[in-house]
């Protein structure tokens, strides 16, 4: 377990260390600095006393593999009726660049039903390896199934770095592996890079709410897991003469999976993909009437782009859930934002802030999301939006 101590004789109370924690988890009594409960054992404060006094205790992990017998890059291969989902592609382009550096093969490991012509897709797109399970019982993917499959995989052929999509099935597959494998995971990373000599695979994403970059490492357990979100990495051109093998890997197919996926359902009104949109028009509560959503359908529809949401929105019921941005709904980096009366709350910005380019319309010129935008516009959302309509339209035509 790891802790942390105060050596009380060593501790002049002088409260650096309170202005180094951005937790407020120590105060000062007696002259003496105290842990209060809250602490989350982050080390923030662990450089900031100058007497010493600030001790943390690591317990030695429990190293439970050999970690030298992991090698590779492995990219799991989300597909969606049998074709890969974009991220998968984007993570063989970035794992393409890790395995070059830590000299060993890119692997795919590919799970569905009639999924051979994906496999051939993904060598095109820079993988030397899949690894391929045919089976009805993965057509669609399942929590139980898919985790049971992969971690058979994986105790077979050792790889040292899985990457995964940040996408609602990798966001459920991938903590359920790592817990399964007692190893680490770096969630919605936005760099990945290799340090060579320790073939550490360093995991940068935001921290604290997005004020910091934290670079994450897993060194004492492998495989060494990451997520990462649609469109944050690029993939390479595919090149169809690209050779690869396809190991059709022989693992026990689960007989007993406890849920089953009757049905498959497209979302109504999801015409375009919201995590693959590369435009994106979002509505918040400054359109003032669910009757206004008519004209970010319109400028959604004459962009090409998908329509997102505000929670503000969401919860008066004006559009479904599934097109919710923000901390709580969907996280998305489209090449360009619009956000039409949305005043920019810090759980919005947490699912947005990544886009390329951001144009904001708030009639309030103080609005917060103005400090984030790239283009903002002063005026009344539902007069701005048909004139930008009339605009684009006349343009494109
Ligand atoms: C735990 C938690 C999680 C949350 N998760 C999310 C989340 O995932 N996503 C999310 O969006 N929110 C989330 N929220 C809610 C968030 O805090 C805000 O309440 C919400 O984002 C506000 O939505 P809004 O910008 O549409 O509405 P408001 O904050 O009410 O803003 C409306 C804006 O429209 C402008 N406006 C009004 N009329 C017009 C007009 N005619 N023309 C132009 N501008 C106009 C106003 O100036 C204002 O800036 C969460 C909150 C909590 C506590
Ligand atoms: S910075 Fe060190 S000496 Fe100062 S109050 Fe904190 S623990 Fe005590
Ligand atoms: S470890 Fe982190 S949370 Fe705990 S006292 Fe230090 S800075 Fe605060």
């Amino acid at each position: 377990m790891t802790g942390i101590k105060i050596e009380t004789d060593k501790c002049t109370g002088c409260k650096l260390c309170i202005s180094a924690c951005p937790f407020g988890a120590i105060t000062i009594k007696n002259m003496k600095a105290e842990i209060l409960n809250n602490c989350t054992l982050c080390g923030a404060c662990s450089s900031s006393c100058k007497f010493d006094a600030l001790q943390f205790e690591n317990e030695k992990l429990q190293v439970d593999n050999d970690i030298t017998e992991y090698k590779g890059v492995w990219v799991f291969a989300e597909q969606k009726n049998g074709i890969p989902v974009s991220v998968v592609l984007e993570l063989l382009g970035q794992g393409r660049k890790l395995a070059e550096q830590l000299q060993v093969p890119l692997s795919a490991v590919l799970l569905g039903e009639n999924v051979e012509d994906a496999a051939k897709t993904l060598i095109t797109y820079g993988a030397d390896v899949v690894y391929l399970v045919d089976s009805p019982v993965l057509k669609h993917y399942n929590d139980e199934a898919y985790t049971d499959v992969f971690i058979q995989i994986i105790n077979k052929y050792k790889p040292e770095i899985i990457l995964i999509g940040g996408t609602t099935y990798g966001r459920s597959l991938a903590p359920r592996i790592s817990s399964r494998l007692n190893t680490g995971l770096t969630a919605d990373c936005t760099g990945l890079e290799i340090d060579k000599d320790k073939r550490l695979l360093l995991q940068t994403r935001p921290a604290f709410g997005g004020n910091i970059m934290a670079t994450i490492v897993c060194p004492n357990q492998r495989p060494q897991m990451s997520t990462v979100r649609p469109k944050v990495m690029k993939s390479l051109e595919p090149d169809a003469s690209r050779v690869g093998e396809i190991i059709k890997t022989d693992v026990t197919i689960p007989s007993n999976v406890k849920t089953k996926v009757t049905k498959m359902v497209s979302a109504i009104n999801e015409k375009i993909n919201l995590l693959e949109a590369d435009v994106i028009v979002s509505a918040g509560r400054g359109i003032e009437d669910p009757q206004n959503m008519k004209i970010i359908e319109e400028l959604a529809e004459v962009l090409g782009g998908a329509v997102g949401a505000s929670r503000a929105i969401v919860d008066s019921g004006w559009i479904g859930y599934n097109h919710q941005i923000g901390q709580t709904g969907k996280v998305v980096s489209p090449k360009i934002y619009f956000a039409c009366g949305i005043s920019g709350a810090i759980q919005h910005l947490a699912g947005m802030s990544s886009s390329d380019v951001i144009i904001a319309v708030n009639k309030n010129p103080d609005a917060p999301i103005f400090k984030i935008a790239n283009f903002g516009i002063v005026g009344d959302v539902l007069e701005v939006v048909p004139l930008l309509v009339k605009e684009f339209k006349s343009r494109i035509s």
